[in-house]
């Protein structure tokens, strides 16, 4: 691992976006932001220019309204780049899957690394999925599959 990929790794910034939730998942990514989940200690910072963001970590399903901003968003990022579908609505829908406008997970508009299930996914969880998504971030962009925690 070359100098750039070790610094990404260690020190990865983080670009949140709400596709269309119901917010329960982003107060758990806020709860994972304080001192008692504490994602800083990874490193983590929570950015909100996608060209400086080495991760992707998106609640809600894909919809007709938000599909186009995610998918500039994601373009936006430089490689590589790594993206975390946190909750069960980003996985696949979840909740909102009939709805006319959804179109399913977020992977329906953009690769997803990593799936992060849960209704609403636990803070734990989200930090697991990071931190998995962390180990991806392999310095050439190379994908090796999509994973969820728990999983090697
Ligand atoms: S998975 Fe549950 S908590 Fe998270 S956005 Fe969907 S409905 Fe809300």
């Amino acid at each position: 691992m070359g100098l750039l990929s070790l610094a990404r790794v260690r020190s990865p910034w983080l670009l949140h976006f709400d596709c269309g939730s119901c917010n329960g998942c982003d107060i758990e990514i806020l709860a994972c932001l304080t001192p008692v989940y504490d994602v800083e200690r990874f490193g983590i910072v929570n950015m909100g220019n996608p060209k400086h963001a080495d991760l992707l970590v998106v609640t809600g399903p894909a919809n007709r309204r938000s599909a186009r901003v995610l998918e500039n968003l994601y373009e936006q990022m430089p490689r590589p780049k790594i993206v975390v579908a946190v909750g069960a609505c980003a996985c696949s829908g979840g909740v909102f899957h009939a709805c006319p406008n959804v179109l399913g997970g977020v992977d329906k508009v953009v690769p997803v690394d990593i799936y992060v299930p849960g209704c609403a996914a636990r803070p734990e969880a989200i930090i697991d999925g990071i931190v998995l998504g962390l180990g991806r971030l392999n310095g050439n962009g190379k994908r090796d599959g999509a994973a969820a925690p728990g999983q090697s």
